[in-house]
């Protein structure tokens, strides 16, 4: 062996090992904010906060040292297209973010943030745009800051996107919100044009808890839910979160009242769970372990939730064995009319509750804004206003407060801009993905039929989850479809499922 393959192997160990403790610093952190909301007791909140502070800034410290730097350089001239070369570049991308926000503003902005949230929430209660107006004004400022310090070609949004979707432009959302909005807000018009006919009643009635959490816990097991690699608990937000391959933990809320929450959230969790537990263990305390975005995260827990957990097929299965479990709020509810109930269309004030074809106007909505009081064309007093009128335009609703309004979601308050458009391009990917899965095993929708996922699951592994943070959203995309983000296989899947539904 040369000299200088002993010393290339001497770099990429002397990373793997900085990365490692990273990587553990990491997941020590995520299991306190697991802990946090299963198990804390309130009086625990400050320690808590103190003690997850602590663990950010030592993982941050030792991350953003000047030795990981030379590491890094040392190893630049690796393959990206080998693993070691991918998990290089991986590592540079995420050091680079790190190290060019100075860390006087990652103070100033963990301060401001801190101080948002409880005043959103105080806002929101007492539906009083006034209380956070003032936290907005000093967020937007320290994100533009942000920005400019992350760096960005054409829009300072870009780089904050980058976040959260590495490489995803303003200007491509844009075209693809275009693509959606064209089909979608004339099909939203016809559906509403009928009325609403109360289809969706029937998920509420008297659904004991205890049944729902089997039942739950039925399906997602089917879906191939790990539970040697996984547990399942109750919060106030679902939530999934992993401290690397071999324990990814997913919690859900119940309804007694309304069967939906619990059903289609523990799905819906499920999803983003299959995908870690999916990731290949080698890769396991790396900045590889973990899905590559948001974006393609959330395709795989739309996925679930939606092409298989909202299909005709899937409760031809399971539809039975649901009035099994609740023979009393479903005796007299045909098959055919649960599933209408489930796929009921109904433009509502409230994301979290929008069904598939109105869920991306919300999105869209508060892309639109968020944009807008980045690069400072929107004023933080004229958002209400302004919230309003979109929600007027693209859903023909008018929020009947600002709780219900513009003051919904704690994104904002915790300085979580370019987020939302992450959940649009996970529906759309949805379709992308789930489409080539059956082009590649037809066998799939039949499976379904039978309440047998593993062919569909076993695509996914092999095809998306095993390779955790390897390749770009953009490769990943590239590599299993052949072509990039692609709106019409989710625009025609819209029409199809919800035209015969809504007799269009
Ligand atoms: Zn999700």
């Amino acid at each position: 062996m040369d000299r200088m393959t002993e010393t290339k192997r001497d770099t990429l160990e002397g990373l793997r090992k900085r990365l490692a403790t990273v990587a553990d610093l990491g997941s020590a952190n995520a299991l306190l904010a697991w802990d946090q909301q299963v198990y804390m007791p309130k009086g625990g909140v400050e320690g808590r906060a103190e003690g997850m502070a602590t663990l950010s800034r030592l993982a941050h410290e030792h991350f953003v040292d000047p030795e990981t730097g030379r590491l890094l350089d040392a190893a630049r001239d690796l393959d990206p297209e080998t693993e070691d070369g991918a998990l290089v570049r991986r590592a540079r991308r995420d050091y680079e973010r790190s190290t060019r926000l100075p860390s006087r503003l990652v103070e100033e902005m963990t301060r401001a943030e801190s101080l948002a949230e409880p005043a959103w929430v105080e806002a929101r209660a007492s539906s009083d745009f006034s209380l956070f107006a003032p936290h907005l004004e000093k967020i937007l400022p320290l994100q533009r800051e942000a920005a400019e310090a992350l760096g960005y070609e054409d829009h300072p949004y870009d780089a904050l996107l980058d976040g959260y979707e590495p490489g995803a432009k303003k200007a491509r959302l844009e075209a693809m919100f275009e693509e959606l909005k064209k089909g979608i807000v004339p099909m939203i018009r016809r559906i509403s044009e009928r009325g609403d006919d109360g289809r969706a009643a029937v998920l509420r009635g008297d659904f004991d808890e205890a049944a729902q959490e089997k039942f739950g816990e039925e399906v997602v097991t089917a879906f191939g839910y790990d539970w040697d690699r996984g547990r399942q608990d109750r919060t106030v937000h679902p939530f999934c979160i992993n401290f690397g391959p071999n324990d990814v933990r997913i919690t859900t809320r119940f309804d007694p009242e309304w069967l939906s929450p619990a059903l289609f959230g523990t799905m819906h969790e499920t999803g983003h769970a299959l995908y870690e537990q999916g990731v290949d263990p080698r890769y396991a305390r790396t900045p590889l372990s973990g899905g590559t975005s948001m974006g393609v995260h959330e395709s795989q827990s739309r996925m679930w939730e939606n092409l298989v957990g909202r299909s005709r097929g899937f409760w031809s299965h399971y539809y039975p064995k649901l009035q099994g479990t609740f023979p009393e709020p479903l005796r007299d509810v045909e098959p055919e009319q649960f599933y209408r109930a489930i796929n009921a269309v109904s433009p509502s004030e409230i994301r979290v509750e929008a069904d598939e074809v109105t869920y991306n106007l919300h999105i869209l909505l508060r892309f639109e804004l968020e944009v807008a009081l980045i690069e400072g064309s929107l004023a933080v007093a004229d958002l209400p206003e302004a919230w309003n009128a979109k929600m007027e335009e693209y859903l023909g609703i008018t929020p009947g407060s600002y709780a219900t309004g513009v003051l919904q979601d704690v994104h904002w308050s915790s300085g979580l801009f370019g987020y939302f458009p992450t959940y649009t391009i996970g529906n759309v990917l949805s379709v992308q993905f789930f489409e080539e899965a059956v082009k590649a095993r037809p066998e799939i929708p039949e499976g379904i039929q039978r309440g047998e996922f593993s062919a569909l699951l076993s695509w996914l592994r092999e095809n998306i989850h095993r390779h955790g943070s390897r390749y770009l959203p953009d490769e990943i995309v590239e590599r299993v479809t052949g072509r990039p983000l692609d709106t019409a296989p989710y625009l025609r899947y819209l029409e199809t499922k919800f035209g015969e539904l809504y007799e269009l």
